[in-house]
């Protein structure tokens, strides 16, 4: 036996980790159970892989769940040739020798959270998975080691809440994915046909408003992905997120799967207490919004019930057109009904027909409970949001942060779909400290700098599908406002590099679209603008304000905007209301005929 004292850093593990266990109750429930005890009613089917070609002699298949092998996607062809999962050996090999995955492999290694950015930027993305968007401070610390020995010095939080380091060299990439494991972390399954970051709110267990916390059930999804390997194969990627009703949003309405914990009072036709709603079919990038499926779970079948839905999307999505393999596609094509009988042949729990109008309404959202100092619902606790630009993060950003979570607060970050970090647990009388060490390393806390509410997706440094550099044009726009005017009302601006929208500007308030255009005859960059986009009770998607508007010509015209919005706006109208209020042509009018 092991008598050896705990070092530090276990120390500090132990505190956060019965710290976590405190705030989030006596103790977390055991999720994912179904009432007989297993997470399908068919685990021998379950167990099965589809990755790989069904077993058989032939060099190939003849169809895969129903789909002629002729008229398979490109990427199902890729996976049928090898499993992605089982290309170790060779991306050993390739790190020996110092060399870049090629060809299909570059679709492959996505599966291990590798990406190949060549030619945008010299070397691999690598993409953790962090359930619940939540890490400690010692895994944050590791982080900041991959990304300054093997990585470019840097890192992003993503709009998934989890952490990217850039600029991996082969030979980087084995003792980064060996790093992250010695952390407690993963990369699996971050990329390709894969189940993204399962998120959960970053104020679960700490917020006074919500209805449970679902660390636990983020936690669990995570889990039986990594280890159920038909999950790995799906027909596209998959984005799944657990909303615990609390005072801020995570976007779960744009999920693929988006569960919501709601209360049902006395007096209904079900027992009282907390049921979970079901939402699928979210892409926003797409212009959907997941659809409520009418019924109602208990929060305990909630793992158990989005295993069901995987895998009737697992059987039939579409594996022919990659641009109709998400799953709000599947739904349409078998019908509502039929899917929900299809995902209910899969459990071994009866999931009544449950009108959602069963449950009492949520509580008001507070749009900018990310940003700044909030009281806990833990007496004399608070918890701060920190706005980082575009969620950057250098090296000593990173081990600050880290730090300041250790020393003053519960010793995890949380990081948010909007880019930035939060930190619990700080007494009060340590505001003042927290705040002066933060502002010591650039981040701050007000939610009227427009830092607050910026998000880019990867752009153009990363992402060979980007027309634009989204990052360094947040930037700008940045820069531009803070030294322009002072925001009126916390403002959501969101850029994406193009039309797949992983940052979701259509549910923003302004919407950015990178595109190209041509002045002088020059191809340059420029942006599509978008206006009153929203979720949850404010979902809406975003209308055209402006098409091209050249990219150096963008900051003055959102100041413009916003001028614009000030001065016309009703008493107490936010940018949303006034936007969905005005036609846009009228507040383009409006813009361009503003003196200033
Ligand atoms: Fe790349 Fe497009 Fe996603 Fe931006 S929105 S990261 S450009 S795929």
């Amino acid at each position: 036996m092991n008598n050896q004292p705990f070092n530090e850093d276990q120390k500090q593990y132990l505190q956060g980790y019965f710290a976590g266990l405190q705030q989030s109750g006596d103790a977390p429930p055991f999720a994912g159970v179904t009432a007989a005890g297993a997470l399908t009613a068919r685990p021998a089917e379950a167990s099965g892989g589809n990755l790989a070609a069904p077993a058989s002699d032939a060099a190939e298949p003849s169809e895969l769940y129903g789909t002629p092998y002729k008229n398979l996607s490109k990427e199902e062809k890729i996976k049928l040739a090898e499993n992605p999962l089982d290309m170790w050996n060779r991306m050993v090999a390739m790190a020996e020798k110092d060399e870049f995955a090629e060809g299909e492999d570059i679709f492959r290694f996505k599966f291990h959270g590798l990406f190949n950015c060549k030619p945008n930027q010299d070397g691999y993305m690598l993409r953790c998975r962090m359930p619940g968007c939540c890490i400690t401070a010692a895994q944050m610390d590791t982080l900041a080691d991959i990304a300054e020995t093997h990585g470019g010095g840097y890192a992003h939080v993503t709009t998934r809440g989890n952490i990217q380091i850039r600029e991996i060299q082969p030979r980087g990439t084995i003792p980064t994915l060996l790093s992250l494991a010695d952390a407690g972390l993963t990369s699996k399954g971050s990329g390709g046909d894969n189940i993204r970051n399962i998120t959960c709110s970053p104020l679960s267990g700490v917020d006074p408003r919500e209805l449970m916390d679902c660390r636990p059930f983020a936690r669990a999804m995570h889990h039986y992905i990594l280890n159920t390997r038909e999950f790995y194969g799906l027909p596209r990627k998959f984005n799944i997120a657990f909303d615990g009703g609390g005072q801020i949003t995570i976007m779960a309405d744009t999920n693929d799967i988006g569960f919501f914990i709601v209360e049902v009072p006395e007096g209904q036709d079900l027992p009282a207490g907390l049921y979970a709603r079901v939402e699928v079919g979210g892409v926003a990038g797409h212009g959907h919004f997941a659809k409520d499926l009418g019924i109602l779970i208990r929060p305990e079948q909630m793992v158990a019930f989005a295993a069901a839905i995987l895998r009737v999307f697992v059987r039939e999505g579409n594996r022919a057109n990659r641009k109709r393999a998400r799953l709000v596609y599947c739904v349409e094509a078998m019908s509502h009904a039929a899917f929900l009988e299809a995902v209910k042949n899969e459990i071994d729990f009866d999931v009544p027909d449950a009108s959602a109008a069963l449950t009492l309404p949520r509580g008001p959202i507070d749009r900018f409970g990310h940003i700044g100092f909030h009281p806990q619902k833990q007496e004399d606790q608070h918890y701060v949001g920190v706005a980082m630009l575009v969620g950057r993060m250098s090296i000593p950003q990173m081990r600050a942060v880290a730090d300041i979570a250790r020393k003053y607060g519960s010793g995890d970050l949380r990081f948010t779909v909007w880019q930035n970090v939060i930190l619990t647990g700080i007494k009060t009388e340590d505001k003042a400290a927290v705040q002066a060490a933060l502002e010591a390393i650039e981040y701050r806390v007000e939610t009227s700098c427009a830092t607050a509410g910026l998000t880019a997706c990867t752009g153009n440094t990363g992402c060979k599908l980007s027309q634009t550099d989204t990052k360094e044009t947040a930037a700008e726009i940045a820069r531009h406002l803070d030294a322009a005017l002072k925001l009126r009302d916390p403002l959501n601006i969101v850029l994406t590099g193009c039309p797949n929208a992983c940052a979701q500007h259509v549910c923003a308030d302004i919407g950015l679209l990178g595109i190209k255009t041509k002045r002088d005859g020059e191809s340059i960059e420029a942006y599509n603008i978008s206006v009153g986009g929203g979720v949850g009770a404010e979902q809406g998607l975003a209308r055209d304000f402006a098409k091209a508007v050249p990219r150096d010509e963008v900051p003055p015209l959102i100041e413009r905007m916003l001028r614009v919005y000030g001065r016309e706006a009703q008493e107490d109208e936010s940018f949303l209301a006034y936007a969905r209020r005005v036609e846009p042509d009228i507040f383009r009018n409006l813009v361009e005929a503003l003196e200033v």
